[in-house]
């Protein structure tokens, strides 16, 4: 193994100012890929104040300037896709069938998406017959981000485009389970023209993550991870009164109504539970299919689950790789274990793969279970892994009701063929995102983000930008002013 892996500050990689390192490891066989230096609160303030440094030249910028440079780092991105994808298999397990254009394109997209909006981001000037204001859509300052670890990659990306278009700096925090990729980002933004400090990577676990949150320097935090870590973000930065975007956990539900095409039905319903290995935030993990279709449903589901190949992410044939880690794994085995326990009718899956070839690794067998009851612990709480819930319902009224029942509403998909009841309950459905006889698309043009408990703000699309951004009013007076107090 190579030297351990430094803190990337003020456009270069700098040493850690501590001894402390963690290891991050390839899923597919538990062995090391890199040895990462943990940031110790010194290297977060050396990194805010690059961060500050950088934000005083970046953000006198132009936004034609800045956006030049956001669409320079996609296409450095565009130029070693295969590379980063590899990066993401490597660290992540997630299968190099989905790597490229899942992480590596949806983030070059984000950044072509923004350097296009970055010199149309402004106000508006308002005549008041005489007097005038002008509105300034300003950057916020220095923006803290901390990412989760199935998208390290895209989050990354997600989280600085906006954030750098509108004219902010950023210190971001990758999770610790991924830590590698983030610095694929920094190089190209250094190599793209970014002025150093603008983009800042700093390492370590969540005690990292609590020096951003806690510190005065940082205007914003933009973060993606679960619904209680989302909370405790929330709160730490309420001390400072940071703004803050949070993009959290989710149980979504997909209803799909008895006209619904069935083979898409069963498309979305497998696209929502078992792509990135079912680790995915908006993944419909309890599927509401109508008691007519139900039997029709699962004849087409369960042999199609069956066939998904899983092995060595790497091997571009592989549909599933393993786990994030050997200890999530435990968790999501402990989940179906409890599902069983609970009496949740296991029809396909429901444990590790019998493959001999996988045995001792972090798989999980695609998972099917056919669900008496909305009230299992694996109908209402976030298991992140490969694990379906069906659950049976007859009519629109009482499954809009179940499908909103849980404190999340991060995303929602309705299967039908009646445009008007698809609207109708995409209306009614608590969620964020909403699809229509589609799920997990998420074009960089369209708001993501949560409701209820999954999140506050969003990302991608012009509402992004709202969020990166604050409004300052100008009000300006032609005329001397008449004193009332003569
Ligand atoms: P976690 O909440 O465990 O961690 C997220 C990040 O927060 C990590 O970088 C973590 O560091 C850090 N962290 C942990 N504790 C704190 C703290 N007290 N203060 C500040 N930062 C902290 O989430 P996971 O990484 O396990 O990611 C999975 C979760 O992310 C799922 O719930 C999933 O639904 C959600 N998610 C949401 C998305 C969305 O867009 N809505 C997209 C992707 C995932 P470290 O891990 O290094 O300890």
């Amino acid at each position: 193994m190579t030297e351990p892996r430094q803190l990337y500050i003020g456009g270069g990689y700098r040493p850690a100012s501590g001894e402390a390192v963690f290891e991050t490891r390839n899923p597919f066989d538990n062995q090391p890929l890199a040895t990462v230096q943990i940031a110790t609160e010194a290297d977060v303030n050396a990194a805010v104040s690059a961060a500050q440094q950088g934000f005083a030249l970046w953000s006198a910028k132009s936004g034609t300037e800045r956006g030049r440079v956001l669409a320079k780092a996609a296409a450095l991105i565009r130029s070693v896709r295969d590379e980063i994808a590899q990066m993401e298999s490597l660290d992540g397990g997630k299968p190099l069938s989905e790597t490229p254009e899942a992480d590596v394109d949806s983030a070059a997209d984000c950044l072509e998406y923004f350097a296009a909006l970055a010199p149309s981001i402004g106000g508006e000037r308002v005549d008041l017959g005489g007097p005038w204001f002008s509105t300034r859509r300003e950057p916020l300052g220095v923006v803290g981000g901390i990412g989760a670890w199935n998208y390290p990659f895209q989050i990354a990306a997600w989280k600085a485009a906006p954030a750098l278009a509108a004219g902010n700096a950023m210190v971001f925090k990758p999770a610790e389970l991924t830590p590698l990729s983030a610095y694929i980002l920094a190089e190209i933004f250094t190599d793209a023209g970014l002025p150093p400090g603008v983009f800042n990577v700093v390492q370590g676990d969540g005690a990292v993550g609590q020096m951003l949150t806690a510190h005065p320097g940082i205007a914003k935090i933009t973060f993606t991870g679960e619904v209680g870590t989302g909370k405790a973000v929330m709160a730490a930065s309420a001390a400072s009164l940071k703004h803050v975007t949070l993009e959290l956990g989710g149980k979504s539900p997909l209803v799909i109504f008895p006209d619904a095409d069935l083979d898409s039905a069963v498309a979305a319903a497998m696209m929502g539970n078992f792509y990135t290995n079912g680790q995915i935030c908006t993944n419909c993990t309890r599927v509401f299919v109508h008691a007519d279709i139900k039997q029709a449903f699962l004849e087409r589901l369960i042999p199609r689950t069956e066939r998904i190949l899983l092995g060595d992410p790497l091997d571009p044939k592989v549909q599933m790789g393993p786990l994030v880690s050997p200890e999530h794994h435990a968790k999501v085995l402990s989940y179906i274990e409890k599902g069983k326990a609970e009496g949740a009718v296991c029809l396909t899956g429901g444990g590790t793969p019998s493959d001999p070839a996988l045995a001792g690794r972090a798989f999980v067998a695609p998972t099917v279970f056919d669900c008496p009851s909305d009230d299992l612990t694996i109908c209402r709480e976030e298991i992140f892994g490969p694990v379906m819930s069906l659950l049976t319902f007859t009519e629109e009224d009482e499954v809009i009701v179940r499908a909103n029942s849980l404190p999340f509403g991060l995303a929602a998909g309705v299967m039908t063929r009646d445009g008007t009841r698809a609207q109708r309950v995409a209306a009614r459905l608590e969620a964020g995102v909403v699809w229509i006889n589609t799920y997990n698309i998420t074009p960089v043009e369209m708001p993501f983000g949560g409701s209820k408990q999954s999140g506050l703000g969003r990302e991608n699309g012009r509402a992004a930008i709202e969020h990166v951004t604050q409004v300052k009013s100008i009000y300006v007076e032609p005329e001397p002013l008449e004193n009332p107090y003569q």
